[in-house]
Formats: structure tokens, sequence, C-alpha cells
């Protein structure tokens, strides 16, 4: 586990070679494993390995309201249920959701919303539940794009498919994907999510210190690595279908 403690934050978050502490270059990305399809009990569902997060998201829907007072007359609603689970993280986090659980869950609502045909659905609910089983920094992002993945997982009508990740700044350098130790020691965390239909920003969120002129390579770094990683969700989804093809090939179910 890389987390740390506030007092064990590594003085310096590059070593000598140039490379970062685990390993990666500036723009490299941590290693990411996508599933979809893996829970049977829910309508889709996906999963998630992202350097040390690991995460499930299930969905369900378009589905009656509980409760019902939450039901919108002219369209669907979208639910978010970003959760940590107690033992995500280093320090034993309390299993009642807290505020930045809440505000998560909100930000992923509205990255994942301008994707949906909610006015299709009126009266219904979408729900999608996020559980971090393992969480290394980064989790709202990689968050984002595996609950995108679980919504087509489901078949549920969509523009296209939402993928984020965080660029930001350490020891100076501009970099991709933050781990958990660079989002606490280094000076600042941008995480950025894409809604592809329209190529537009659906997430922008800020955190620490950096001259705005610096943006603009931010951004330009940011979509680099959002098509690669899209790329990834692209193949996720794929591959469940070459499975099942190959599974019953030609109405021949192979043994
Ligand atoms: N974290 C933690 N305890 C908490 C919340 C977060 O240890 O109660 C860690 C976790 O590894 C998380 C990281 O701090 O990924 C960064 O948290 P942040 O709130 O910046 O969100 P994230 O980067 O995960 O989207």
């Amino acid at each position: 586990m890389t987390l740390l403690i506030k007092d064990e934050y590594p003085e310096k978050l590059f070593r000598e070679d140039g490379k970062r502490l685990d390993g990666r270059d500036l723009k490299e990305l941590r290693p990411i494993k996508l599933e979809v399809g893996i829970l049977n009990n829910a309508d889709g569902s996906a999963y998630l390995e992202w350097g040390n997060n690991k995460i499930f998201a299930a969905v369900y829907g378009p589905r009656e309201v509980h409760p019902h007072h939450l039901a919108k007359p002219d369209k669907g609603i979208l639910r978010v249920f970003y959760r940590m689970a107690t033992f995500s993280v280093f320090e034993r986090k309390r299993p009642a959701p807290g505020r930045r659980e809440k505000e998560i869950s909100m930000i992923i609502t509205d990255c994942l919303e301008p994707v949906l045909f909610l006015e299709l659905y009126p009266g219904t609910s979408f729900e999608v539940f996020i559980d971090v089983l393992d969480a290394d920094g980064g989790t709202r992002c990689a968050s984002t794009t595996v609950a995108a993945l679980a919504l087509a997982d489901a078949g549920i009508p969509m523009k296209s498919l939402v993928t984020s990740v965080a660029v930001g700044k350490i020891d100076g350098k501009i970099v991709v994907d933050l781990s958990g130790v660079e989002d606490k020691a280094g000076e600042a965390d941008l995480p950025c999510a894409i809604t592809w239909f329209n190529e537009e920003i659906s997430l922008l969120q800020f955190d620490g210190d950096m001259d705005l002129n610096e943006l603009d390579t931010f951004l330009k770094l940011a979509k680099d690595a959002l098509k690669e990683i899209y790329e990834m969700q692209l193949n996720a989804l794929k591959s469940k279908y070459i499975t099942i093809q190959e599974k019953y090939n030609g109405g021949q179910v192979k043994q």
C-alpha cells in the first residue's frame, strides 16, 4: 500500500533516474484493467483495476423510483452512489457515507447525465452503485470511467461513453494520472472528464497551486490520456461480445 500519513510524505516525488516513484514517465498512466458484465444480479456492471485502485460499478434501470417523491414526471433521473469500503484506505474509513462521498457521487452524476437520454424515461430512475474496495488516488476519475462502462453494459442507450483522468503537478513538473502519494504530496491535482459524443469536458476540478497559463498544457496532456483510456473502455466492451460470440458460435454452444 502506498498510502502514507502526512508526516511520512516523501521529500521528492522523482527518483534519481528522473522517473516517478512508481517508475512511471511524466505522461504514463498506471496499469489499467477493465472488465464488463461481471455481476449476475445487476442490469449492467463493470470492474476496474487502475494502479492500486479496485472498483466495482453496478447499474439498475430504468426502474421505479424509490422514494417515489424523487420521481420526475417529464424525465428519468440518474442516481449515483459512490462509496469507499471501510478497508479501502490506510486509516479506517467510517462506514457511513461522508460529505466527500456525497460530493463525489454528485460530481459523477454530473459527468454521466449528459450522455443519457433521460427525457425518454419519465418517472423512472437509473441507479449506479460504485464500490471502491481499494483506493490509491484518482478514485473519482476511475469511478466515472468504470460507471460509464457499467451503463453501457446494461444496454442503456447512450450518446457516448465518458472517460475521466486527473492531471497534476508534482515537484514542479506536469504529470498524468496522479497516484495517492502524488495526489497528497504534489502541488496540484486537476481531475477532468470528457463526453465523447461532443468532446466536451464534463468535469474540471482543481485542487492546489498552479499558474492558470499552464491550463492549456494540462488539458492537452489530459486529452491524450483520455483517448488512451477510451480505447481500453471500447476494448473491454468488445471483449465481452467476442466471448459471447465465441461461446454461441452460429447457434452452436461451444463446450
Ligand atoms: N483517501 C483516504 N481516506 C479518505 C479519503 C481518501 O485515504 O477518507 C485517499 C484515497 O486513496 C484517495 C486519495 O486519498 O484515492 C485522494 O482522495 P481525493 O479526495 O483527492 O479523491 P480521489 O483522488 O480518490 O478522487
